[in-house]
This record gives C-alpha cells, sequence and structure tokens, in this order.
C-alpha cells in the first residue's frame, strides 16, 4: 500500500508549494499535510466512526515531519475501544452517581506555618468494570464530544452541595476552586447555572472560585473574556484563577486587561526549575508578573520541601501538591477542615510595601543571596549563573554547620571573629522581626588584598518573622541602619 498511499500523499500536496519569494522558514507559512489510513474496515459500524479511526491515526502522525501518513493499528484499536466504552458509558455513569468529587487542599504559605485555605475539585471516576479512571484520560473526550458541561455541572452541583454540609455540620468550611473547561465558557447560560446552584445551596461567591486554563483565553477569545468578566463582574463576583499559567502564550498586555483574581503556575516550571538545570528564573519572572497584575501567585504540584521553602523564600503565596496532600475523598478532606476550624487564620505579616524579588536584589545589588529559617536553622542560597540565571543550592544543612563557614572563610582576620559573632543565633532571629534593615560592612580577600563588601538584610515579598533573608555585595552600602 506504502507507494499508493505516498502517490495520494504527493498528490494531493502539490500546489501547496510557497508561493515565490515566501520564505518558507516563518513556521506559520508552512502547511503540512497529514494523512490516516483505516484497513480492514469493519464494516458493521457506521461511516462516522470508520472516519474518526481514520482520523485517530492521523493524529498520531502528528510532530512526525518524516512520515506524514498514520495508520489505525491493533494499539490504536484497543484505545479507541475503550474510548468509545466510556462515552457509551458516561451517562449511565453520571446517573448512577458514579463520579466523585475529591477535594485537593491548598494551603497559604505567606505566613509561619502553612495554613489551609482553599482546595480544588478534582472528578473521578469510579467505573463499575474498570475501576477508579483519571481525568486526564476522560476529560478530553468528554471535552471533544460535547459532553463536558454535563459533567462539569455534576461536578460543581455536587462541590456546592459538599460546602453546604461542611458548613451545617462543622459550621465552617474553605472557598473551593472548581474547573471550568473553555466549552462550558462558550455556554450562553453559563450564568444561569451558576445562579441556580448558588441559590439551591444558599451559597455566596466566596465560597466557589472558578479555575479557567491561560490557553482557553488564547486564539479566538473574545467571548471567553466577555464570559470570564460577567462571571466575576458584580451580579455573580467569583473570583476567577487562572490555571496552567505559562502555558497558554497570553501577552503582557493581553494579560492586564483580563478578569483574573489569581495566576496559578503551571506544574511545568516546577518541574523544569528543580531538574537537572536549577534555573529558578522562570518562577520568579511569573512571580513578577503577578506582582504587576497585583494578584496573588499559586504553585501547583508541590512535591519535596525543598520545592517548598524555595517557592515560599521567592514569594509565592499558595502552594498545592503531593508534598502537603494528595486529592482527598470527601471525608478526609472534612477532617482537615475541622481541624482548620479550630485555629484562625493569622494577620498577614505586613502589607507588602518595599519589597524586594530574590531577582531583583541578585541582578541589583548583591552577589548572593542566603534565606536562613531561624527555626530550622536550614538555609537555601541564591546566586546568578554563569549566564545570568537565578540558581539555587539547597541541601538542608544548617546555616551554623556551613554557610556561615562559606562566609567567613575568605574574609580577613580582624573581621571573621566580629562577623561570627553578629551572625549568631539570637542576632539572626532578631533581624527576622526586625522592620528596619540591618547592614555590616566587612573585608573579603580578593586575590591576596581586602576589598569592602556589605553584607545586610533584604525584605522579600515574603517576610515572616521565621525567616532573615540577607545579601552580600561588594563595596555599595544598601541599607540603613548598621550593626
Ligand atoms: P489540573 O486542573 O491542572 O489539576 C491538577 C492535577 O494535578 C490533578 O490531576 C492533581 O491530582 C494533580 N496533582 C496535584 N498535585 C500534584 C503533584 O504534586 N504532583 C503531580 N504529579 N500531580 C499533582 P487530576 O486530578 O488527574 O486532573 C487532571 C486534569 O483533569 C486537571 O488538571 C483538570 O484539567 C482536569 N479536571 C479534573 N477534574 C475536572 C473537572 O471536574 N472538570 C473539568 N473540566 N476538568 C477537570
Ligand atoms: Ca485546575
Ligand atoms: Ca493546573
Amino acid at each position: 500500500y506504502k507507494d499508493v498511499l505516498d502517490k495520494i500523499s504527493d498528490r494531493l500536496c502539490e500546489g501547496m508549494e510557497l508561493p515565490e519569494g515566501m520564505d518558507a522558514s516563518v513556521p506559520d507559512r508552512i502547511v503540512r499535510l497529514r494523512l490516516g489510513v483505516y484497513y480492514n474496515v469493519d464494516k458493521s459500524i457506521d461511516i462516522d466512526r470508520r472516519f474518526d479511526r481514520a482520523k485517530m491515526a492521523a493524529r498520531n502522525a502528528r510532530g512526525d515531519y518524516i512520515n506524514a501518513i498514520g495508520t489505525y493499528d491493533e494499539k490504536m484499536h484497543e484505545e479507541m475501544m475503550f474510548r468509545e466504552r466510556l462515552l457509551e458509558d458516561f451517562r449511565a455513569g453520571l446517573e448512577n452517581r458514579n463520579f466523585t468529587v475529591y477535594l485537593q487542599p491548598k494551603f497559604d504559605i505567606r505566613h509561619d506555618k502553612p495554613i489551609l485555605s482553599s482546595a480544588e475539585a478534582l472528578v473521578r471516576w469510579v467505573h463499575p468494570e474498570f475501576g477508579m479512571i483519571s481525568p486526564g484520560l476522560f476529560i478530553p473526550l468528554l471535552e471533544e464530544h460535547g459532553l463536558i458541561l454535563e459533567l462539569d455541572r455534576y461536578v460543581w452541583n455536587e462541590t456546592a452541595e459538599y460546602i453546604r454540609k461542611c458548613k451545617d455540620n462543622c459550621g465552617f468550611s474553605v472557598p473551593v476552586s472548581v474547573n471550568v473547561s473553555r466549552i462550558d465558557m462558550l455556554m450562553p447560560d453559563l450564568k444561569g447555572i451558576f445562579k441556580e446552584i448558588m441559590q439551591r445551596f444558599s451559597l455566596t461567591a466566596d465560597d466557589i472560585i472558578l479555575e479557567i486554563t491561560e490557553s482557553a483565553y488564547t486564539g479566538d477569545s473574545e467571548q471567553i473574556i466577555s464570559m470570564a468578566g460577567e462571571l466575576r463582574g458584580m451580579d455573580m463576583g467569583f473570583r476567577i484563577e487562572m490555571d496552567d499559567f505559562g502555558t497558554g502564550y497570553s501577552s503582557l498586555g493581553m494579560l492586564s486587561n483580563l478578569p483574573i483574581d489569581v495566576l496559578k503556575l503551571d506544574m511545568s516550571f516546577i518541574r523544569n526549575a528543580f531538574g537537572e538545570n536549577r534555573d529558578m528564573r522562570m518562577i520568579e519572572l511569573i512571580i513578577d508578573i503577578a506582582d504587576y497584575l497585583n494578584v496573588p501567585v499559586i504553585a501547583e504540584g508541590v512535591e519535596t520541601e525543598e520545592q517548598y521553602l524555595t517557592l515560599k523564600a521567592m514569594g509565592c503565596d499558595i502552594v498545592q501538591g503531593y508534598y502537603f496532600s494528595k486529592p482527598l475523598p470527601q471525608e478526609e478532606f472534612t477532617k482537615l477542615l475541622e481541624e482548620r476550624s479550630r485555629i484562625k487564620m493569622p494577620q498577614l505579616p505586613e502589607v507588602r510595601r518595599n519589597h524586594t524579588s530574590i531577582s531583583k536584589a541578585l541582578t541589583n545589588d548583591f552577589e548572593r543571596i542566603y534565606n536562613i529559617d531561624t527555626v530550622s536553622d536550614c538555609y537555601l542560597e541564591f546566586y546568578s549563573g554563569p549566564r545570568g540565571e537565578l540558581q539555587l543550592k539547597a541541601d538542608g544543612s544548617s546555616f551554623y554547620d556551613t554557610g556561615i563557614g562559606e562566609i567567613t572563610g575568605h574574609v580577613t582576620d580582624e573581621d571573621r571573629d566580629r562577623l561570627v559573632k553578629i551572625l549568631d543565633r539570637d542576632n539572626l532571629a532578631k533581624w527576622a522581626k526586625s522592620s528596619e534593615i540591618c547592614e555590616i560592612s566587612y573585608n573579603k580577600m580578593v586575590k591576596g588584598e581586602p576589598r569592602p563588601y556589605v553584607m545586610c538584610t533584604i525584605h522579600t515579598r515574603n517576610r515572616d518573622e521565621n525567616h532573615v533573608v540577607i545579601g552580600i555585595s561588594s563595596g555599595k552600602t544598601v541599607g540603613k541602619v548598621s550593626v
């Protein structure tokens, strides 16, 4: 068959060459044709389904620049059968309540300790035959077949009912965010649907947050932007979290006009920043964008303590991820809620005025920045990499074991004793609480010569009483109060 297919493909491509003078290196201008072939046709199925199979095969050739022809094979067939089964079973699944809503807690990390502040509702399909199915498998399918609104409506209802129950039973709840699909946003009656749900369970717009992915706004998006505006507007008043932020290619100009209340940093940034190349720049950049838009940042997919501590140091406001908790069945989440209802939400340490971000401090003033936890003594060290990237060094060791040694190791003899005394536990704890900037000057040995250096405290975005951030720079004095 191969020859025949190649010939068909060539024939179809005839006339698709670029007109003379057009630059082929501009990606938008290249049209690439893909073919999908479904052999051994099952004649018992109708023509639409046969086309679906060919389309699935064509989709498989996407991104393959050498071979543009995909064929429908056994593996695809199994996948297709599974998808068809899911589609067939979907409505019965809704009726039999085989879908359940799990809740993944989000924690506010602007305080000394993480505090449960909200949750995300994540749907699970407990299929009578296949068991628990992850939404990653069926959400895109339901979106493709125009069924997502039915599921989402169900999830929003279940979520609202759950919040009502918590309020009635323990007199307390936290806001819960629900996912709103791009396709939902195109439904003219979306507002009516939400109004009805809120009324039925006597909830207010403070109880529910809407998560809309950044990519929903890109492309032909006017309708979505105006719907988001209405959902957020006076008569509805929902808060909107921009999900998977950083993957949708919004421009800054566009962002500043979008109706959003929170940026939710896509997980891939955390994966990349803590992978092989420990470059924190993208995360910092997004935190800077959030600052510019004057909205908080949520990081999702936080899996390790190191990630948590670094995000906190960099000024991230809220975190969600396996390190804190997986998505929980409702009964388990209720236990967290009950615990949380017994503590009072502390006031935020201070209005974030006159703060700086770590990357800005590094480019403007400092060579090295230490973020020291005065309770655990652990520290993180930030510095500029060879290409100006924001690098992190963190090994969980105590500042007094290694950090202080690194600082005092290159200092003139007469300054060493003084520095060690100043950098002791009590002083650091005092500095962490002080709103003043504390500054020390000393001499560092550079190529056998003493050179003036300054160390001073920096006020970063997430200041709290347990952390002191100090920066080291050559010569320039930065602060006001000298020690
Ligand atoms: P999402 O909205 O980006 O949700 C976050 C996903 O990350 C969830 O996957 C969550 O379980 C997972 N996750 C949370 N913390 C971590 C972590 O530390 N590490 C890793 N590796 N993953 C973590 P889940 O529940 O499988 O949901 C997948 C996607 O399905 C969601 O991505 C969302 O786009 C969609 N989805 C889930 N429930 C609904 C729903 O009710 N309606 C709609 N329209 N979409 C939904
Ligand atoms: Ca989400
Ligand atoms: Ca997300």
